[in-house]
Order: structure tokens, then sequence, then C-alpha cells
């Protein structure tokens, strides 16, 4: 069996979890909507319990919180609804060239309907200038997106200071929470966002849940794609997911016991892994390394090396060289950062977690460093 490298694509559901999970495909198996009778108060009150255990690890109301099918829907809903109902004075999208695909896409949409998108860049560490954002932002900004932590490159943005500097020329502010949540710890509230996205499989729990937080008071600022029965306070028609709700619950609860002692034994093993890379591999460089990071990312990349053959010749573990929703080209997130498409796909990214152990990492370093030097010996040898 390969070890497991690559938790920002996707975690393990946490056995506590499915254990959670279970009894709602059989015994509380009710629509969360029936209002009159016992089967849907008890689904209705698991899904409430539910939203408080998310929204406590978010640091938010739990009233502010719509359930979602992932995060690519909460980012839909979030761009989409708020540029669907942009008002005419404000027509304009600030964003960043490191985001997410499904941010970047829905801000196309927002092209497509006559909305104007301003790309910001981003510094060789992948941070955000305060000042590149206060030349952009204006009285005609509707929404500024921008990331907490960065899914390729860990790289945790500013992004108090991004909320005040949108909210100072009257814009709203929405934020990929997604890597950030349960493996930082994270106040939404005190960060002052708007909007802000979250992904169940992301913190071991199921895939397919998600959530958008909705800061009470902007609902009408939204418009939803996704209409239907009225549920999560009409931004979100669909009968809910309780199970896997059930589940991204459960998880958060688990996230927010653990965090305190999860983020930095991971940090550690983490570091441990640099240390051995470095040590046992010329030409190696971290990427993003003077940023604050997420604990469990470690992003490298190999000089004269070739990408293809070294994701080719990795056999013993599972990483990755970019998001896993984006393969073939070279990450768009390492080209802003200054990489030259080789560098980009001579890169990996490393996601460490919570079946990480030491011997994983000491592994994992030993496989990578002779691959690294087999690639690099059959490339001279041609
Ligand atoms: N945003 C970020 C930063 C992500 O890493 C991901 C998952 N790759 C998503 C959004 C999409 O989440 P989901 O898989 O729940 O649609």
């Amino acid at each position: 069996m390969s070890i497991y490298l690559d938790h920002h694509a996707t975690t393990p559901v946490d056995p506590r979890v499915v254990e959670a999970m279970l009894p709602c495909f059989t015994e509380t198996f009710g629509n969360a909507t029936s209002r009159l009778h016992r089967h849907g108060w008890e689904a209705q009150r698991l899904v409430e319990a539910a939203r408080r255990d998310v929204a406590a690890l978010a640091g938010v109301p739990a009233r502010a919180l719509i359930f979602t099918g992932g995060a690519t829907e909460a980012n839909f809903l979030a761009i989409d609804g708020v540029t669907e109902a942009a008002p005419d004075t404000r027509r304009t999208m600030v964003t960043v060239a490191t985001e997410h695909a499904s941010v970047l896409e829905a801000c196309r949409r927002a092209e497509a309907r006559g909305l104007r998108t301003v790309m910001l860049p981003v510094d060789a560490e992948g941070r955000l200038s305060l000042d590149t954002l206060r030349r952009a932002v204006g009285p005609d900004t509707l929404l500024v997106s921008v990331m907490l932590a960065q899914n390729e490159v860990g790289v945790i943005q500013p992004l108090a200071e991004i909320a005040r500097v949108a909210h100072d020329a009257g814009a709203l502010v929405h934020t990929d929470a997604v890597q950030a949540l349960g493996k930082m710890p994270v106040d939404l509230a005190a960060l002052d966002v708007d909007l802000a996205s979250f992904s169940a499989h992301k913190v071991y729990g199921p895939k397919g849940v998600g959530a958008l937080y909705v800061r009470p008071g902007i609902e009408r600022r939204l418009s939803p794609p996704m209409r239907g029965g009225g549920q999560e306070r009409g931004l979100r028609g669909g009968t809910l997911n309780v199970p896997g709700i059930v589940g991204f619950g459960a998880a958060c609860r688990i996230a927010r016991a653990e965090l305190e002692a999860e983020a930095p034994r991971v940090a550690a093993l983490r570091d441990r892994l640099w240390h051995a890379l470095e040590a046992q591999v010329p030409g190696v460089r971290c990427n993003g390394a003077a940023a604050p990071r997420l604990p469990g990312n470690l992003h490298v990349t190999f000089s004269e090396t070739d990408g293809e053959a070294l994701m080719q010749a990795l056999s013993d573990i599972s990483v990755s060289s970019g998001s896993a929703c984006q393969t073939a080209t070279p990450s768009h997130v390492l080209l802003a950062m200054g990489l030259s498409p080789a560098q980009a796909q001579a890169s990996l990214r490393f996601g460490l977690g919570r079946g990480t152990t030491t011997d994983d990492i000491d592994r994992a370093a030993a496989h990578v460093a002779a691959v690294v030097a087999q690639v690099r010996r059959a490339a001279r040898v041609a």
C-alpha cells in the first residue's frame, strides 16, 4: 500500500464520523423538512446539531450556515449568487490568480453576464499584497474573493486586513476557507468576512457535502442558482442530505477537539519531511516557505528534473503535482508565483494528515530522494 500524502485532495472519513452517520440511513432517515411527524423532527434535530458543530469550528453563528453539496457549489452560490443580484453601480469582481478553479470559473460566468473581473497577482511566496488590493478596489467593486489558505502551496492570506480594505470600499468579501477549516484556528466572525465556503471531505467527513456561511442580513444580496422547496433559508433548495450533514458535523466536532494537539504534530512531521528532503536531494526548494502556511502542507520544486518522469516513477507514495481539480496542465498557482512551466511540473505537493506517522515521513523522503536521483540520471544518459 502506498503512503497517502495527498490530504489536500481529500481525507479518509474518520471511523467516528462513519459511526455517527450510519443510523441516518436506516433509522433517523426522515426528511428534515417534514414538519408533521416524529421522523421529520428527529432528522431536523440532527441537522441543527450538525449546523452548530460546523459553525463552532468556523467561528460563525449556526443560523448563518447554508448546507450545500460541497465547496464547489458553495463557491458558486456565493459568487454567482452575488453577481446575479449585482446592482448597476457595482459591476467589478476582485479575485486572485491563485484561487481555486471553482472560484475562477464562477468569475468567468459573471463576466459573460457583463461584469468585470480584476485578477490580482501574488508575490513569489504566493501572498496577496494589501497595496495591490487597495489599488484594485473602488466604489464599483461588488465582491472581493480571496482564499484563506491556498490548496496547493498552503499559504495563508492576511484575510482580516483584506476584509477591511474591501469593506472600506463598500464591497462584500467571500473566502474559500476549505483548506483552513479544521487545520488551523478559524474565527470567521473575527476575520469579518460576509461569505465563506467549506467542504466536509477535507476534514475527515464525507464527500459531496459542504456549507456556505452567509452573514445574516446579506441574503437579499444573493440570487441563488438552486431553488426549490425553500430549504436553507431559500438559498439552496433540495432535500437535505441528512447523513452527509451529520457526518460533516461529527467531523467538525472531532477536529475542534483535536486541533490544538494535531496542528503542531502535523507541522513537526512536515518540517521533518522538509529537512529530510533538503538533506537527501540536491537542488530542492520549498515554495511559499517565508509565508504563514498550513501545518500539513509542504510544496517543493526539484531543479533539473523532468516532472512527468518524476510523477510516473513515484510508486510508493500518493502525492500530487497540483490541485486534484486540474491535472494535465502546469499549475496556474505556481505560474502565478513566478515558476516556469517546467519548474511547475517538477514540483510536488505533500499533504500530511491525521493518519500520517513518523515512519511514513521517513519512508516517503527516502523514496522521493531515490526517485529524483534516478530521474535525473536517466535524463543525463538520454
Ligand atoms: N476550494 C478548495 C480550496 C479546494 O481545495 C476544493 C477541493 N479540491 C474545493 C474548493 C472544492 O470542494 P468540493 O470538492 O467540496 O467541491
